[in-house]
């Protein structure tokens, strides 16, 4: 379980996130939603202390994992970068790398030693939980850059899942992706739910509707910090939300 405690984030003076507190919990796959610039990266961002790598950036508040906080002083930061891993927009793999080494990249920080029939079979494995082992298998030498945008993307998930985390961040994975793409990745989302939790940024209602138990409503009204207008199960967000401005935004009139 990844639990945000009144998380607070400014870049310099500019105050970006308001006392965000949400429960992420193992087993579900929590989606967060709002309108652009209300502040869903900055927050997914913070789950993992990718937000300290932005010079002007601070921030208030706690992120527990499994009770303990990740920016506890001497809390090393590879260690939680391992446990917490992120699939960007953008696909990102080593392009030149094969596919094969791509998968095992991560291994490095983990430093943990393995034979080569031990990354084979994990090669095989985390492929095949991304639901791309089937297209891939006979080109496995081949480099990553040489596979379609759908399929990079689902050898980014392989290679994040490599090393074995407890979460997964997905910042709009399925933004630059064709529908067949995008529905190969939700399959994807729906059988990891069990292994890891899950937490996506999406744009895409139905998206959000699919894959997601839990939703949290991230919204910055004129020039304020974004702030969590409503969480809860999906479908209470969708169908039967609290908030005014929920039921605007699940409807698209926003
Ligand atoms: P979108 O849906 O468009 O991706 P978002 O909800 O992910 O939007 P963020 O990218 O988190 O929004 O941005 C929230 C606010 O923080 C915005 O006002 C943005 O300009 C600001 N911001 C984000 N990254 C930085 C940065 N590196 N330096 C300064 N300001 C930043
Ligand atoms: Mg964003």
């Amino acid at each position: 379980t990844l639990q945000a405690v009144g998380i607070s984030a400014w870049f310099g003076n500019h105050k970006v996130l308001q006392r965000v507190s949400l429960t992420m919990s193992a087993g579900g796959v929590t989606a967060l939603i709002g309108p652009s610039g209300c502040g869903k990266s900055t927050f997914l961002r913070i789950l993992n202390r990718m937000h300290e790598l932005v010079p002007s950036a601070s921030l208030a508040g706690e992120v527990l994992l499994d009770g303990r906080d990740i920016y506890e002083q001497g809390r090393r930061i590879t260690e939680t970068r391992r446990r917490i891993g992120m699939v960007f927009q953008k696909p990102n793999p080593f392009p030149a790398m094969s596919i094969a080494d791509n998968v095992t990249a991560g291994l490095k920080l983990t430093g943990a030693k393995a034979s080569r029939s031990a990354k084979l079979d994990l090669v095989e494995q985390c492929l095949t939980k991304a639901g791309l082992w089937k297209e891939v298998r006979d080109r496995l030498r081949q480099p990553g850059g040489a596979l379609s945008g759908g399929q990079q993307q689902r050898l980014c998930i392989a290679r994040s899942l490599a090393v074995r985390p407890d979460v997964l961040l997905m910042d709009e994975p399925c933004s630059a992706l064709d529908p067949t793409s995008t529905r190969r990745i939700e399959e994807t989302i729906a059988e990891l739910r069990a292994e890891v939790t899950i937490v996506i940024v999406t744009h895409n209602m139905q998206q959000a509707a699919r894959v997601s138990q839990q939703c949290a409503f991230f919204l910055a009204e004129d020039g304020a910090p974004g702030e969590i207008v409503e969480a809860g199960p999906t479908e209470v967000m969708f169908a039967n939300p609290v908030d005014p401005r929920t039921e605007d935004y699940v409807n698209g009139r926003f």
